[in-house]
């Protein structure tokens, strides 16, 4: 047996390149810890140089604290740091770095070169990356950290390096994430000696409009929130503004970026009304709670924390998102409505601003103007029927009323009515598909569906994996007042369809429901299914485009709309109204300028 190597302990620049393998995988990673310990020292401003992507060289800037010169070496050795003591303090962290690993492990896998001055001290010292001793050097008060050649000796990790826009672009959203979570200090971005990005100190709202466009708070809704120990502010993107790629989502924890599961859950949960399908949320949230409940000791990067309660960040993030979005938003709601240029922003309800607790309670307000329609009962159906209803002994103000009164149909597609602000478009399918799902989930809340049964049991024919499908979910779709039955190994009988959708095909709506199951199958989270399988059935219950209406069919949508939660949006985030004020078609006329 050849001969058994002896234990010992490794040297330390060998430990040092291990942990750098956790810490530092790309120039982003070396950027993220170099703002981070400007941030710890107290900067106001800070700028970054990089060249080649950040491969060739990263200098980070700051006006900080400084490091005092007999310090200076120390600051570069492995696990030395001044911001932790003891584990008391690390349990109540109030710093981004704590690990005094950063400088030790970025020094043993690129050249890394300290400068630094402190505020009392007459000159600056430099430490470069071979030497023992800091040397006096020129520069004002802060300090400058320069790392070139990053991995150059190391080519297992080189290797992975993509090109050099790929690792800029991984910086510039490490700088993106950094000047999110702290407004108050400016930022300058050099690469290749081409000036990129300047964003002076703000605030909140001013730092997202420098870095993500203010179309990004034009299209947001404000949250702003306290639950207990915790609190919540930020924008979040109205989902009519929904991104395909899920690219805008910043989340930071007490002014760290993370990323979340519990946090991304409790959004998925808040959205799941109005955004289906592949949309992405956007959104900057900034969540604060007590230092001592989140340990961000979990992840050698520091990307992910853990929650003491995790339950209470849910419950908090996806109230106050979800009321966010439902139009109780405040001022970010009211700003996306200023900018009369843009006719076309989706407008929070014109009186709701205030709570949308206080929904219209349209059966106190309304009176049908039943005498008016020139199409009576030749587009009238049950389902127009059950909408007019609650119209018939009503009494009207029509001035007072948010969508206003109805005044033609637009090619079919279009309801044109007239508040007193303005002009108010329509889309008739989106609205009535909005009403449907929100009535369907109620009834899918209550169990209590009521079901329209069948007169001759319709039967359809399915592939195997689809039947079982059915037999698996016939209870789940009998709370919605969809009764399926199997008939055969590969064909399910229709016997009832909910009461609500009686106009629909009912062959296009049991195929679209029983893809919604197949789709399912690897989530098989009964809370998702059921808003998929709501969103479908509504979607093929509601009225289509190119359907003649009568003023009272179109007049009682609009009530129907006003009482319905995030009426304003279809259950595909698109909206369902628009609102043109008197001012904005002055201004289309140029009339009084
Ligand atoms: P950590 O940030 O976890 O303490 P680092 O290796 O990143 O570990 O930094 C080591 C120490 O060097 C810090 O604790 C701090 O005292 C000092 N230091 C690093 N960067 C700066 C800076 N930009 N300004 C002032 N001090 C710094
Ligand atoms: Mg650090």
């Amino acid at each position: 047996m050849p001969d058994r190597p002896s234990i010992a302990l490794l040297p330390d620049r060998l430990v040092s390149q291990i942990a750098a393998g956790e810490v530092i995988e790309r120039p982003a990673s070396v950027l993220r810890e170099l703002l981070d310990n400007a941030l710890d020292a107290g900067a106001s401003e800070i700028v970054v140089r990089l060249d080649g992507g950040g491969i060739r060289r990263i200098v980070v800037q700051d006006d900080g604290d400084g490091i005092p010169v007999e310090e200076l070496a120390m600051a570069r050795t492995r696990h030395a740091t001044s911001k932790i003591r003891n584990l008391e303090q690390l349990e109540h962290l109030v710093t981004m770095g704590f690990r005094g690993e950063a400088l030790a492990a970025i020094g043993s896998v690129a050249r890394l070169s300290l400068t630094s001055r402190t505020r009392t001290a007459d000159q600056a010292w430099q430490l470069c990356p071979d030497a023992g001793a800091p040397e006096p050097a020129a520069g004002t008060p802060g300090t400058r950290v320069e790392v070139r050649q990053l991995f150059a000796d190391v080519p297992a990790r080189r290797k992975f390096l993509r090109s050099e826009q790929t690792e800029y672009a991984h910086c510039l959203e490490t700088l993106v994430r950094a000047a999110l979570a702290w407004p108050d200090i400016g930022f300058q971005l050099v690469h290749n000696d081409k000036p990129q990005r300047q964003w002076r100190a703000t605030s909140m709202l001013g730092r997202i409009a420098q870095v993500l466009g203010q179309e990004f708070i034009d299209q947001g809704l404000v949250v702003d929130a306290r639950h207990g120990p915790l609190t919540l502010s930020g924008i979040v993107v109205h989902p009519a503004h929904a991104r395909t790629r899920a690219d805008r989502q910043y989340l930071f924890v007490n002014g760290r970026h993370v990323r979340d599961r519990t946090v991304a859950h409790a959004l998925r949960q808040a959205y799941a009304d109005v955004l289906h399908g592949e949309r992405q949320p956007a959104y900057v949230l900034y969540l604060g709670l007590e230092a001592g409940l989140v340990d961000v000791n979990v992840h050698p990067a520091k990307q992910e924390v853990r929650f003491r309660d995790p339950g209470a960040v849910h419950h908090a993030v996806a109230h106050s998102v979800a009321q966010a979005l439902s139009g109780t938003a405040g001022p970010a709601a009211q700003a996306a409505t200023l900018d009369p240029a843009q006719g076309v922003t989706p407008a929070p309800w014109p009186a709701a601003a205030s709570g949308a607790q206080q929904r219209f309670d349209l059966s106190e307000r309304l009176r049908p103007s039943a005498s008016s329609s020139p199409h009576p009962a030749t587009s009238t159906t049950d389902a127009w029927q059950a909408l007019y209803r609650p119209l018939e002994d009503a009494g009207p103000a029509e001035d007072d009323l948010p969508l206003g009164v109805a005044l033609a149909q637009l090619h079919g597609i279009y309801i044109l009515a007239q508040n007193r602000e303005g002009l108010i478009l329509v889309d008739m399918h989106a609205a009535h598909e909005r009403i449907t799902y929100e009535r369907l989930k109620q009834v899918w809340a209550t169990q209590e569906a009521a079901s329209q049964r069948l007169l001759v049991p319709l039967v359809l024919d399915f592939s195997e994996r689809d039947v079982a499908l059915v037999s698996e979910h016939a209870p789940t779709l009998e709370g919605l007042g969809l009764s399926l039955g199997i008939s055969g190994p590969q064909s399910v009988v229709v016997r009832a369809v909910p009461a609500l959708l009686a106009d629909a095909d009912v062959d296009a709506l049991v195929r679209a429901v029983v893809a919604d199951l197949a789709r399912a199958g690897q989530t098989s989270r009964l809370e998702e299914l059921g808003n998929a399988l709501l969103a479908t059935m509504a979607c093929h219950g509601s009225v289509r485009a190119h359907r003649r209406l009568g003023l009272d069919e179109m007049n009682a949508l609009l009530r129907q709309m006003e009482s319905t939660e995030r009426g304003d949006l279809c259950n595909h985030g698109r909206p369902t109204w628009r609102l043109w004020k008197l001012a904005d078609l002055d201004r289309l006329f140029l009339r009084g300028q």
